[in-house]
Formats: structure tokens, C-alpha cells, sequence
């Protein structure tokens, strides 16, 4: 060993304490995550504070670690939760068990799951990992009233859906949203018998392409 290595070592100290770091004061500092984290679920609402958890149990059956309980029961016209038939009665997420993986987001066909940035789920007791729905729902937000009651908006679902009221003008109450101005997702117009022609009628189509080409 030469004279100078011992230096030569506390040399690579020295150069790495100047240099940019990269770990956070967790949790004095900021608690930043990537926008499209996997954090805690949230079962979300209508504009009109109804959910849109219709109860169908298919984020239960696409999760691979069963972290998912749901059982749901029948809206009746006295007692609505969601504009469905059906709705979410219970809903419990395991976190003792779920490993955050957003395939039951995937599965959920009415976007009433979606996953938030808030990863601090760590606590001292197992029962209290396991979330109910309170703790799973959306907060109600201004304008929005909590179930049960009927649908408040738009005369039609065509309407609902979209988010317009029956007038046709955009909800006021969310003028930022994308659906204000743009009606990208009305299918009203649309023929449907064209759009789903299939297979069959395409082969058609090809085939007498492929005999006016040759004649
Ligand atoms: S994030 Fe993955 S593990 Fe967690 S509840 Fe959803 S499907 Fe199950
Ligand atoms: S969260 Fe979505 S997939 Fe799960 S029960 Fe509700 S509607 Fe169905």
C-alpha cells in the first residue's frame, strides 16, 4: 500500500459530499411522488354525489392478491346510492394485503376506482389496514349531496354521463372540466348499426373490393 491510498480514499468522501443528493428529509421534507403513483384507492362519485361503484365485484376477481371484498345490493327508487340497478353496499381494500398493483383499476368498467397519491397507508394495528368504504369514498364536493337520492342531472343517461344537465349546457358547477366544452364521448349521433358492422361484413366489403379490381 502506498503512502497517499489512505488519502486517496477519504478523497472520494470529500468529492461525494459536495455532490447533489438525492434522498428526502422524510418526512420533514417534501413528500413528492410521481404523478401517476399507485396510492390508496378511491371509490369516486357522479357530479351528483351518487357513486359509481354499480357493486359488480370484477376489481375483487382481477386481483391477484384477494385484497378486494365487495358485495353489492339492489338501488330501489326510495334509497339510490348509484344510477345503476346495483350498488356497492360493502366494500372493504386489505392493505395488509394488497400490494398496489392498479390491476383492479384496470378491471373497474365504470372508473369508480381510481388510485390517489397518498402512500402513507404504515399502521400499528391490522384492523385498521383493512379500509371500509367510508374511508375509501370520494369527499363530497361543492354542489355534490351524499346518497341516498335520485340522479339530479340530465334528463337522459346520454346526459348523466357526460356530465350535462338537461338544458344541454355544460354542468356550470365544473367549468373546468374537459367534458365542459367537449363532447368527445357523445355517441348520440353515432350510427351504431355502421360502427359494428364485424368481421363478416368487412370479409364482404374485401371480397367485393378484390372482384371490382379484377373485372
Ligand atoms: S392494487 Fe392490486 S393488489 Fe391492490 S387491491 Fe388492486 S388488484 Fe389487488
Ligand atoms: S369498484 Fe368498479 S369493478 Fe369494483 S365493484 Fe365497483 S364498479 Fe365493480
Amino acid at each position: 500500500m502506498g503512502f497517499f491510498d489512505p488519502v486517496a480514499g477519504f478523497g472520494v468522501t470529500f468529492k461525494t459530499m459536495f455532490r447533489k443528493t438525492f434522498t428526502i428529509d422524510y418526512p420533514n421534507g417534501e413528500r413528492r411522488t410521481a404523478p401517476r403513483f399507485h396510492g390508496r384507492h378511491q371509490l369516486n362519485r357522479w357530479p351528483d354525489g351518487l357513486e359509481k361503484c354499480v357493486g359488480c365485484e370484477l376489481c375483487a376477481w382481477a386481483c391477484p392478491a384477494d385484497a378486494i371484498y365487495v358485495e353489492g345490493a339492489q338501488n330501489t327508487d326510495e334509497e339510490r346510492f348509484s344510477p345503476g340497478e346495483r350498488y356497492g353496499r360493502v366494500y372493504q381494500i386489505n392493505y395488509l394485503r394488497c400490494i398496489l398493483c392498479g390491476l383492479c383499476i384496470e378491471a373497474c368498467p365504470t372508473r369508480a376506482l381510481t388510485m390517489t397519491n397518498e402512500f402513507e397507508l404504515a399502521d400499528d394495528s391490522r384492523d385498521s389496514l383493512i379500509y371500509e368504504k367510508d374511508r375509501l369514498l370520494a369527499p363530497l364536493l361543492p354542489g355534490m349531496t351524499a346518497p341516498p337520492h335520485d340522479r339530479e342531472l340530465g334528463e337522459d343517461e346520454q346526459a348523466y354521463f357526460l356530465g350535462l344537465p338537461e338544458t344541454g349546457a355544460p354542468d356550470p358547477r365544473a367549468p373546468e372540466s374537459p367534458l365542459a366544452d367537449d363532447r368527445a364521448g357523445d355517441i348520440s349521433g353515432a350510427n351504431a348499426k355502421k360502427i359494428n358492422q364485424g368481421y363478416k361484413h368487412q370479409r364482404k366489403l374485401r371480397k367485393q373490393a378484390a372482384e371490382s379490381g379484377g373485372q
